[in-house]
């Protein structure tokens, strides 16, 4: 059994609200919502953060960041505006170390994050 939160989830081990999946990304809801909408969109493969990428991986990232943007698309998110955002590693408040996106929508949000 993975240790990785999300490796579970991909695995079915761990339960969730899933919006999306394909052969190499899943899309769920975040068990903490921090805005109306908040997704997490992650690769099935495990990936750290952004920083464990590599050049090979320029495929699945495109795929990914394709992901974001439809799943944003289908929860209405494309008339009004959201956020797409890749935590990454500890000053950049990453908790879980497997690569997400979270999409956050469905309310004006600030900048700058805290
Ligand atoms: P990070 O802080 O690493 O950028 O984001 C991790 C996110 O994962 C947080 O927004 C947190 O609420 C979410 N999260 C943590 N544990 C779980 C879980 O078991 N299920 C789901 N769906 N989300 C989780
Ligand atoms: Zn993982």
């Amino acid at each position: 059994m993975s240790a990785c939160l999300f490796c579970r989830i991909v695995a079915g081990e761990v339960p969730a609200q899933k919006v999306h999946e394909d052969d190499r990304v899943l899309a769920f809801r975040d068990i903490s919502p921090k805005a109306p909408t908040h997704v997490l969109v992650i690769p099935r493969r495990h990936v750290g953060s952004l920083d464990e990428l590599s050049a090979a991986d320029g495929d699945l990232v495109g795929h990914l960041f394709l992901t974001v943007a439809s799943v944003a698309r289908q929860a209405g998110l494309d008339a009004t505006g959201y956020r797409a955002v890749v935590n990454t590693g500890a000053d950049g408040g990453q908790t879980v170390h497997h690569l997400h996106v979270h999409i956050l929508g469905g309310r004006p949000l600030t900048w700058p994050p805290g």
